[in-house]
């Protein structure tokens, strides 16, 4: 089947799409001789300037590129112009410095003209849920009209690439969007991101592999060359179909959760019948087939990524008639668990918190980040307030967002954000752990004692031996283990 690629040679496309991935991985075609491939600078513009966009527009900028990122948020781009940078990622701030320092990188909120130079475009922008939970594609098609409206009449045919992640179809909408404003020909591709926030930079700079979905040769081309630098130590670039690769991206999302649900099950059976998780994760994850990552239960995972993209997905599978029970199942797992710690001070103390303080320690919704979005602290938090309790809570790197998100409790007085972890302690009923730090891997259990009003302790991420703690004088409650409480101790410690 030959497929017609807008200013593009026609690609040879076999029916399936395995013979049209491995046809796309093959040899390399040579480029056409009126594209200047490989002779400059590559010019590039990052439309979107979140975690994903302000990540790659920085390491495309670090391996040589002329980076524009865009965005519509003023405040955000002045921000970053002033040499601030507006999220905590380690390794991020050096290399923006760097790059805008030697002239690679800079930023704006013209997004037009940044288009209209660029050769290489990134659409990096945000796809929330919308309200059936499918994903919110308006301010990806936003930014593809706004590529239509300012193609230039000449230069080099532009590639546009949907590195947000976005729901199978998507990059045929994108395409119809440019295509409504302009006969000039251009590329569509998807290369979908998976970064992880925390070590985004090293993910993008080493990543393990590169999933581009394309529809010409050209844009393959230019793509192998642009990541070329990413992936010398022989990692690879995956070319394949748009469809695939948009698929590819919801695919290891969903996984990664349905890893995680999978455990959080496990680990209520295990409190069930007395075993022990951790022992049962190392049993499991030793079998190469299963490998260890993605293995730990906890309190259910959260973030801008696999609450929304599961959620896409069930709402994709919906669409297209395939039964989505596997990630309903996932999801609602993940609710409960949620909510497990808010259950067991309940169990602890009642369902009436009044007069009572928690410590918190953690509020991102993983450690190495800042984001709290969709995290496992709202509504441990929330819950604990609503239930007539006050919180003192301290996370190293999310107060600033803590303070958006909980700026109401804050005004109320219920919760009170704390410089120190230790601070958090004094006269508490107990301390929640949250996030897992590292900071809070190996703290001083003597100081934690003496400062609770009881040694309790609801820790959601398993940082501590349940037996050691029982050592130290701790009544200790972990996930997918027993509770762990001191002869001396009795039940309801605090209670
Ligand atoms: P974000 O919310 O941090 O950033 C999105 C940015 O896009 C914002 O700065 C916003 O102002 C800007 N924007 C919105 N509309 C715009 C427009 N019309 N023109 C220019 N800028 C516009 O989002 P993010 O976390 O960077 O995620 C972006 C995409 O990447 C999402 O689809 C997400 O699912 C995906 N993704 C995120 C991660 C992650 O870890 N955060 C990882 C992989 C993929």
């Amino acid at each position: 089947m030959e497929v017609p690629v807008p200013g593009g040679a026609p690609f040879v496309a076999a029916g399936h799409p395995a013979v049209y991935v491995a046809a796309l991985s093959g040899p390399r075609a040579p480029a056409r001789a009126t594209e200047p491939v490989g002779t400059e600078r590559m010019k590039i513009a990052v439309v979107g300037t979140g975690y994903v966009g302000l990540v790659a527009g920085a390491c495309l900028a670090e391996t040589g590129n002329d980076v524009v990122c865009a965005d519509i948020d003023a405040g955000k781009i002045g921000r970053l112009n002033a040499g601030e940078i507006p999220i905590y990622e380690p390794g991020l701030e050096p290399m923006v410095e760097r790059n805008l320092r030697e002239g690679r990188l800079s930023f704006t909120t013209d997004v037009a003209a940044a288009t209209r130079e660029a050769e290489v475009i990134f659409i990096a922008v945000g796809t929330p849920p919308g309200e059936d939970g499918s994903a919110d594609l308006q301010h990806v098609l936003s930014v593809a009209e706004t590529v239509g409206r300012n193609m230039p009449a000449d230069g080099p045919e532009k590639i546009v690439i949907t590195k947000s992640t976005v729901p199978v179809g998507t990059a045929n909408k994108v395409r119809d969007a440019i295509r409504r404003h302009t006969d000039r020909p251009f590329h569509v591709c998807s290369n979908p991101e998976f970064l992880k926030e925390g070590a985004a930079v090293q993910d993008f700079m080493k990543p393990d592999r590169v999933v581009v979905g394309v529809e010409s040769e050209h844009a393959r081309a230019r793509l192998a060359e642009l990541y070329g630098p990413f992936v010398r130590q022989g990692n690879p670039i995956l070319f394949m179909d748009i469809a695939s690769a948009e698929i590819t991206k919801y695919a290891a999302n969903a996984m990664l959760a349905t890893r995680i649900s999978f455990m959080n099950t496990i680990a209520h059976l295990c409190e069930a019948v007395g075993a022990d998780v951790g022992l049962v994760r190392q049993g499991i994850g030793t079998d190469e087939r299963i490998g260890p990552s993605f293995l730990y239960a906890g309190i259910g995972y959260g973030g801008s990524c696999f609450p929304k993209d599961v959620k896409a997905l069930v709402h994709t599978l919906r669409e297209t008639g395939v039964d989505p029970a596997i990630l309903e199942g996932v999801e609602k797992v993940n609710a409960v668990q949620k909510r497990v710690l808010l259950a067991r001070v309940a169990e602890r103390f009642g369902e009436d918190l009044s007069g009572r303080t928690f410590a918190v320690w953690g509020l991102s919704f993983k450690p190495e980040t800042d984001d709290m979005r969709e995290a496992p602290s709202l509504d441990v938090v929330r819950g604990l307030v609503e239930r007539g309790a006050r919180v003192r809570a301290h996370d190293p790197e999310a107060r600033h967002e803590a303070e958006r998100h909980f700026a109401d409790l804050l005004a109320e007085g219920r919760l009170a954000l704390c410089e120190h972890n230790y601070d958090c302690l004094e006269g508490a009923d107990a301390l929640l752990v949250l996030t897992e730090w590292h900071s809070y891997r190996n703290p001083d259990f003597a100081r934690i004692r003496d400062s609770l009003r009881e040694p309790l302790v609801f820790d959601g991420r398993n940082l501590w031996d349940p037996a050691r703690m029982v050592e130290l004088g701790f009544a200790y409650e972990s996930i997918g283990r027993a509770s762990a409480v001191p002869e001396t101790a009795g039940q309801g410690a605090g209670a």
